[in-house]
């Protein structure tokens, strides 16, 4: 029989990279929790006119990515192809910013996009989102990026560029796109079929295609900070500045447009140089008019997305992370001593070390070498003799110094095992 192989554009965290994972989630809940800014767990499928409104139907996204179906009710579903319209939504379904307030969130999960799959690029991926909400000041702008700046650095990644742009006002934009469509009608023969399509439609999205001619000519295109708006051009001054105060490098690119509608203002990317064509690892921006246009209270917020999937990535290149390691490995031969070995396994780890247990039964000389190869700094000895007097071998695997012990006593260990485990992990 043939076997059934994961969706094509899916793939499974296997148990050697869930450390990447997890470390990413640990250290992204540590600085995120300090900010005040609280977890939010939303669904994972929602109406699909959330996305239609929220998003709009002229971007990629909502017009050739989303997974919908019709469920058995005759509904339209969607699984989300991105965290933050779902967030929204359950912000405002559950009025969680009163009036003048504010609202910190954080999300951590999948999203679906009917993409090409290629490295850096799936079919479900998944993202950590933050967003900040009720706030239209320019310290929150540079509140948020500078959060996606510190998680990236703490995870000790480099060669990371920061860009910047503004895209206006709504009105700023609508003068902007009607100068852009002037300027880029009598080339149109010579854009990319895609880029041809969205002239009317979505004009700015034209400004980062990939396609080589179609950049040429936009080179020359007219730049989105000439019409900027007096508060508009204001805003985008003090953003900079607070990012100057917090030093954060950062480039200003008048070419960069996300491709979500709902942006205004600030946009924003970060890339990575060591990604090859999926060079985003995270993006972002303000999305003033969203909370509106979904039926909430006009409501400023801004917020980004990291894909997951690209930044273990880059993590992987690094390969800083912590080895999966255990304290003890505890070894053991014969039926009364396997016995006991069972007990005092349970009773080393509550004691709060990281115990292994061999389960093979196999000659000492095989248990000892998988000890080793554990990177516990102790291993636990236990054959027929020690299973009869009650006793214990305790080894220290750092310098080859063993001791033989009651089995009671093995426990009053536990804190020097745990010393000598944490100066073998800082030295590491
Ligand atoms: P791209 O231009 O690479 O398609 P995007 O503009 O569609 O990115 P966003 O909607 O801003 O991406 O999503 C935020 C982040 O989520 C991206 O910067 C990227 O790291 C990640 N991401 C988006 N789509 C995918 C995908 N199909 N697979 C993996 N990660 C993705
Ligand atoms: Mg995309």
């Amino acid at each position: 029989m043939t076997s059934i192989q994961a969706l094509r554009g899916t793939r499974d965290i296997l148990p050697e990279e869930t450390p990447l994972w997890q470390q990413v989630e640990t250290t992204a809940r540590d600085i995120l929790q300090r900010a005040a800014y609280r977890e939010i767990r939303p669904p994972m499928i929602e109406q699909t006119e959330l996305f239609a409104r929220g998003i709009g139907e002229a971007t990629d996204v909502v017009g050739k990515e989303m997974y919908t179906f019709t469920d058995r009710g005759q509904r339209s579903i969607t699984l989300r192809p991105e965290i933050t319209a779902g967030l929204v939504r359950s912000v405002i379904e559950h009025k969680l910013i009163a009036q003048g307030g504010v609202q910190r969130l954080w999300h951590i999960g999948p999203a679906f996009r009917y993409e090409r799959p290629q490295a850096g690029r799936q079919r479900q991926f998944h993202q950590l989102d933050v967003e900040l909400m009720g706030s239209e000041a320019p310290r929150a702008d540079a509140e948020v990026i500078a959060l996606a700046s510190t998680l990236l650095t703490r995870l000790g990644l480099k060669s990371l560029t920061l860009d910047i742009n503004s895209v206006g006002s709504g009105d700023d934009r609508q003068r902007y796109r009607e100068a852009l469509i002037a300027y880029l009608s009598p080339h149109k023969a010579d854009l990319d079929a895609d880029s041809q399509d969205r002239l009317e439609r979505n004009p700015l999205r034209i400004l980062d295609s990939k396609d080589a001619k179609t950049q040429e000519i936009v080179q020359a295109a007219p730049s989105l900070l000439d019409y900027l708006g007096k508060d508009s051009q204001r805003h985008f001054e003090q953003v900079q500045q607070c990012l100057t105060d917090l030093a954060i490098p950062y480039q200003l690119n008048p070419r960069l447009v996300r491709g979500l509608d709902y942006y205004t203002h600030t946009a924003f990317e970060i890339q990575s140089t060591d990604l090859g064509a999926q060079a985003t690892v995270c993006g972002g921006g303000r999305y003033d008019g969203l909370v509106a246009q979904l039926g909430g209270p006009d409501t400023p917020a801004i917020g980004w997305a990291i894909g997951l999937e690209r930044l273990t990535l880059l993590l992987k290149q690094l390969q800083t992370q912590a080895a999966h390691s255990m304290d003890v490995y505890v070894v053991s031969r014969g039926e009364a001593a396997e016995r006991a070995a069972l007990r005092i396994a349970q009773g080393l780890r509550q004691t709060g070390l990281a115990v292994e247990m061999d389960l093979s039964g196999s000659a000492f000389g095989k248990q000892f070498k998988r000890a080793d190869r554990s990177g516990a700094v102790a291993c636990v000895i236990l054959g027929d003799s020690e299973a009869e007097q009650g006793t214990a071998q305790l080894k220290w695997l750092t310098t080859g110094e063993q001791l033989e012990l009651s089995q009671a006593s093995l426990l009053e260990k536990a804190d020097q095992i745990k010393a000598e485990a944490t100066v073998q992990r800082n030295s590491a």
